[in-house]
């Protein structure tokens, strides 16, 4: 992680930054060693019981895994809730780049527990962009310290990747509040006891506002209204999971009866208030899914990782198989076997690559909000803004992949529970899911990030790509040469996907659309191969000057194996998209 935010990501150019001048690589250093001692001592421990013991349901009240509770204290008492977020309102300010390598800790360590301060970081987020004065000084410093938590409630039976079908009514009050009436389901943590309060931010309908998503306004709705008494908000059930079990996925009823704590009251309804303007709800609800979409990526890699050293561990103790070249004459460890070794390549690669290409993307965030020059803060914006779907498709997809690969390599003790390969396999589905599937990732990076300014921005990124080639191609060593030959082929076949998607766009949407998902993967197969090669650059630098060899030399091989194993689809995703496209639809409708 330092390495990366150290040679890739440019943290001292994040230090020199007007207000964190203190996270230098000491304060970096420091942070990250001691977020790895809690999360190793403290959440680690309860994964694998979260898996046996979900969260359970009992009468619109929610019970945590045994442990959970105590755990959350602890990490809102050492102050890791408000690592990113503004020291006036009791955070530290740190910078995102710090703050998403401590986010990928605490989800390595408990994917189900970290959804907790996952979602309060978004609500913060929203509330510090949208919320008014008072919302601000009243909800964002208990969240910043623990106490109360927060989610984000979009979906709904009939809403769910298409926000513009939601019907939760908000009835204004003559006290300026509002009243919420609907359901909200799949509410991760909308119910819980891990703290004193929860802050629901809900997209909901006042009544009479337009159809679709010029309709919607976003709103605060505490659990607990200010006064003490209960909202009319209740938990009526959670579901049951094929992965992230201890993580409460609650349905959420509002304004459904009139709880005696409240009957005091103008009849049922939730008491909430809005968040920003009326109607502008989704505007504000994108700077939390933002915030959760890049989280969510940094989970796949969290949970990538956990699963490459689970499969390590595994592959240096079991005995199986004679090595093929003869070197022992009696049954080896089997990462002695080149496709073991194959397997663990493809894991450890895939997840260097996405880290890299996640921290690369919090540098630029963190220039785009703090760097004195309008210019710079705006290309840092683009850039940004490209990036955050292919950090949650490609980093969630492969997950997926890495964790598969993980239970492979424990072959039929993968498949039994108690080794945890299991688990890991489980929690990583739902990463392509939730905060919008990789289908919706890929069609903000094809519509409003790629077809929008004419893939301006993505052949911007291209051309940096090319200055790295051109670096590689400079430098004496076989591997930094065969390294710009496959990026180099990997940025051609990325061009012609950005002309075909920035071209066909209007006067083909289904061909463009039917390339869409494989166009992320070859746009992150390719942006994240060039954080690869300047790894590489980086690493062969350091070697020439004394550095850790053994480290830098892991570096350069998991740089060369990326571009020989992974780099190398790109040719074949853009035939897929460039050629491929009619084949997706000529099949008719009812052939199927
Ligand atoms: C465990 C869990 C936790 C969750 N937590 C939260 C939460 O905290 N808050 C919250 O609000 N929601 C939450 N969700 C809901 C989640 O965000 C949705 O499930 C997700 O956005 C997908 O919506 P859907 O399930 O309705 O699927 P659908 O929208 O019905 O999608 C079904 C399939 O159709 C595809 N599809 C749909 N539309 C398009 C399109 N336009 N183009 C291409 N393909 C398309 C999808 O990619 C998918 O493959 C959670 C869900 C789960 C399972």
């Amino acid at each position: 992680m330092l390495f990366v935010m150290k040679e890739l990501a440019g943290l001292d150019r994040v230090a020199a930054l007007p207000g964190y001048e203190d996270a230098g690589l000491d304060t970096a250093a420091a942070v990250l060693e001691e977020c790895a001692k809690f999360n190793e001592g403290v959440v680690a421990p309860l994964n694998a019981d979260g898996d046996l013991n979900p969260s359970s349901w009992h009468d619109g009240a929610v019970r945590t895994t045994p442990g959970f509770k105590q755990a959350f204290r602890q990490f809102a008492q050492g102050g890791w809730q408000g690592l990113q977020h503004p020291p006036e309102f009791g955070g530290q300010g740190l910078p995102k780049l710090i703050g998403a390598a401590c986010i990928e800790m605490v989800n390595s360590a408990n994917l189900s527990f970290a959804l907790c301060p996952l979602l309060t970081d978004g609500a913060i987020e929203a509330l510090l962009t949208a919320g008014s004065d008072e919302q601000k000084a009243a909800y964002i410093p208990p969240m910043v310290d623990g106490r109360w938590t927060g989610t984000m409630n979009l979906t709904e039976p009939q809403a769910g990747s298409d926000l513009s079908l939601v019907r939760t009514r908000a009835e204004p009050q003559p006290d300026g509040s509002y009243k919420l009436f609907g359901t909200k389901i799949f509410i991760t943590y909308g119910e819980h006891d891990m703290a004193d309060n929860i802050v629901h931010l809900v997209l909901a309908r006042v009544s009479g506002a337009p159809e679709g998503v010029k309709g919607i306004s976003l709103f605060l709705c505490p659990k607990v209204l200010p006064d003490g008494t209960g909202n009319d908000v209740h938990c009526v059930s959670i579901e049951h999971k094929l992965g992230i079990k201890a993580s409460p996925t609650a349905v959420l009823q509002y304004g459904d009866g009139t709880p005696a704590s409240i009957a005091d009251r103008a009849g049922p309804g939730a008491v909430a208030q809005l968040v920003g303007q009326e109607n502008r709800g989704l505007e504000t609800m994108f700077i939390m899914m933002n915030a959760a979409r890049f989280a969510v990526g940094v989970q796949g890699i969290a949970l990538a990782e956990r699963a490459y050293q689970a499969a390590v561990h595994y592959a240096r103790d079991r005995v199986q198989g004679r090595p093929v070249d003869g070197s022992l004459n009696a049954a080896a460890t089997i990462i002695h076997h080149p496709d073991v070794r194959r397997m663990l390549m493809t894991m450890r690669a895939h997840t260097e690559a996405c880290r890299a290409l996640a921290l690369v993307a919090a540098a630029a965030y963190d220039a785009a909000h703090a760097h004195p020059d309008a210019a710079v803060r705006a290309e840092n914006r683009a850039f940004y803004e490209f990036m955050v779907p292919l950090v949650k498709g490609l980093s969630t997809e492969m997950s997926l992949d890495v964790a598969s690969l993980g239970v492979q390599v424990h072959g039929g003790m993968g498949f039994i529970e108690e080794t945890g390969a299991a688990q890991f396999l489980r929690d990583a589905k739902i990463l392509t899911i939730y905060e919008g599937t990789t289908a919706i990732q890929a069609n903000d990076l094809v519509g409003r990030k790629t077809a929008r300014d004419g893939g301006a921005t993505a052949r911007a990124i291209a051309a940096r790509i090319e200055a790295t080639e051109v670096e590689l191609n400079a430098r004496a060593s076989a591997a930094g040469r065969a390294m710009a030959q496959r990026l180099a082929a990997g940025r051609r076949a990325f061009l012609d996907a950005v002309a075909f998607v920035a071209g066909q766009g209007k006067s083909d949407p289904n061909a463009v659309y039917a390339g869409s998902v494989p166009y992320l993967m070859l746009a992150g197969t390719v942006v994240a191969g060039w954080q690869m090669a300047r790894a590489l650059i980086a690493a062969e630098d350091q070697l020439a000057g004394g550095g850790d060899t053994d480290f830098m030399q892991a570096k350069i091989a998991t740089a060369r194996f990326y571009a020989d194993h992974i780099l190398v689809k790109a040719t074949s995703l853009r035939d897929a998209i460039v050629d491929g496209a009619e084949a997706v639809t000529a099949l008719a409708l009812e052939s199927f």
